[in-house]
């Protein structure tokens, strides 16, 4: 898998602070002046602890996911606040690539699974060779198979998702990738990564069935 922050939002505090401040100011935002960068931290960490989180939509970024598979896909997309662009199993002959979750290999499936991949992906060539279009040659297809996928968030989505597939407990393939999604915009702004954790950091315990021990279990008392 690789993850590539591809571009984002100029100057992201600088936007962040200027759509907070226009909320509290008599000022225009063309006319006010930029703070310390520390002043500004100060305020989108309050403005995100206060959960005034619109200010957080006019900052986005855009990942470029590469080599993986189209269930972890389908997880990601499921979010709706975001715009996506994945490589078209139409249009696009599909390689023999897949994703192989490492509990297959560790409990001696991968030889097994490799040979029903192969088979899975001769019958597929066979078919389009005998003029069976793309797009229905790749109903055979498994979950495994590798895609590409552009994905623009805006900050406030993107710690929605990291909130979600962040913890311990979400399916290891999303997680690994909003991981790496979380460490390409710690590399452009490390405060603003700050905020993209496991829901249960911002909410002070665990809203799961079981904990993975990262934070206590809300106590269902009366
Ligand atoms: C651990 C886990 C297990 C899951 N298991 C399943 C499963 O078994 N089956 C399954 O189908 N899905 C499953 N999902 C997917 C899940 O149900 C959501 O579809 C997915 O996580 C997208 O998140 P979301 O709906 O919170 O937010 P997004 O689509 O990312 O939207 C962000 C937020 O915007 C708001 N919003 C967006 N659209 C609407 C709307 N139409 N109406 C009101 N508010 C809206 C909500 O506040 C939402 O939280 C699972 C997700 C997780 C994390």
């Amino acid at each position: 898998m690789k993850v590539t922050l591809i571009s984002h939002t100029p100057d992201p505090l600088k936007v962040l602070y200027l759509a907070a401040r226009t909320c509290y100011s008599p000022e225009p935002p063309s006319q006010m002046e930029i703070p310390s960068e520390e002043k500004i931290k100060k305020i989108i960490k309050n403005v995100y602890d206060r959960g005034h989180e619109s200010v957080l939509e006019h900052v986005s970024f855009t990942f470029a996911l590469e080599g993986v598979s189209r269930a972890m896909t389908h997880q990601l997309v499921r979010h709706r606040l975001a715009s996506y662009s994945q490589q078209s199993q139409r249009y696009v002959r599909m390689k023999k690539e897949v994703v192989v979750p490492e509990s297959i290999k560790k409990r001696g499936f991968f030889e097994e699974f490799s040979k029903e991949v192969e088979r899975i992906f001769s019958l597929y060539e066979r078919m389009i060779e005998n003029g069976i279009p793309e797009e229905d040659a790749r109903y055979i297809l498994p979950n495994a198979t590798t895609s590409n996928i552009v994905v623009t968030m805006n900050l406030r989505e993107l710690i929605h998702v990291a909130g979600l597939r962040l913890c311990f407990r979400a399916q290891w393939e999303i997680r690994r990738a909003v991981a790496l999604m979380k460490w390409e915009v710690k590399k452009i702004n490390p405060f603003l990564s700050s905020f993209l954790v496991p829901r249960c950091v911002r909410l002070g315990y665990c809203p799961e069935k079981e904990s993975c021990g990262l934070m206590p279990r809300r106590s269902l008392s009366p």
